[in-house]
């Protein structure tokens, strides 16, 4: 087989929430004994692990680990990365889009690296200014660049399922550091990104 893919959980981990999630099912009114429920305390266990891997891993390592010497040193975007997290005060999801552009100042980053923070910063009980804060921040202290810009945009469950209820709303997020903070070039990322 040239390649397998697999997905390993912290046992002890799983246990204990499985056992919290049949409690919660309970308390909510639900028959966790029910055909259907049986294994879903295990499962939400386990997805919940999936949705907070981010709190095990390094965003440092991750962009040192594909860091060149280039002489490159226009602006590098990379813009639709796919957003899902979960917000920290309903632990219910928001999900959407992050841009972020970059300018060289003497080194680039592999290209799949960028996606691959806002996953290890996505992962974790977010809001969404702070994740627009941190992946500016990791960029920025990590390659420093001459200049790094970061925007989300996202949907928020917790807006939009419940409380007020606004299914159409959407709440962009922006952070500039260095060569963004002129109007110039910040306006030039934002016409690029379609802003
Ligand atoms: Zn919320």
């Amino acid at each position: 087989m040239p390649y397998k893919k697999f997905e390993e959980y912290n046992m002890q981990v799983t246990d204990d929430v499985k056992n919290r999630y049949k409690d919660i099912i309970k308390d909510l009114g639900e028959d966790v004994g029910r055909d259907g429920l049986l294994k879903t305390p295990e499962r939400a266990a386990k997805a919940m692990q999936f949705l907070t891997q981010g709190y095990h891993q390094d965003p440092v390592e991750i962009l040192k680990s594909a860091m060149f010497k280039e002489s490159y040193n226009e602006m590098v975007i990379v813009k639709d990365i796919e957003l899902y997290s979960l917000c920290e005060h309903h632990i219910l999801p928001f999900f959407g889009k992050v841009h972020i552009a970059y300018i060289p100042n003497g080194q680039i980053v592999g290209l799949s690296k960028l996606p691959r923070i806002v996953d290890v910063f996505a992962r974790r009980l977010q809001v969404q200014e702070r994740l627009t804060e941190q992946i500016l921040d990791c960029i920025n202290d990590t390659l420093k660049p001459q200049g790094v810009a970061v925007v989300i945009e996202a949907s928020h469950m917790c807006m939009m399922m419940r409380g007020v209820q606004k299914q159409n709303s959407i709440t962009t997020t922006s952070g500039f550091r260095g060569q963004f903070e002129k109007i110039e070039t910040r306006n030039e990322f934002l016409k690029l990104i379609g802003k």
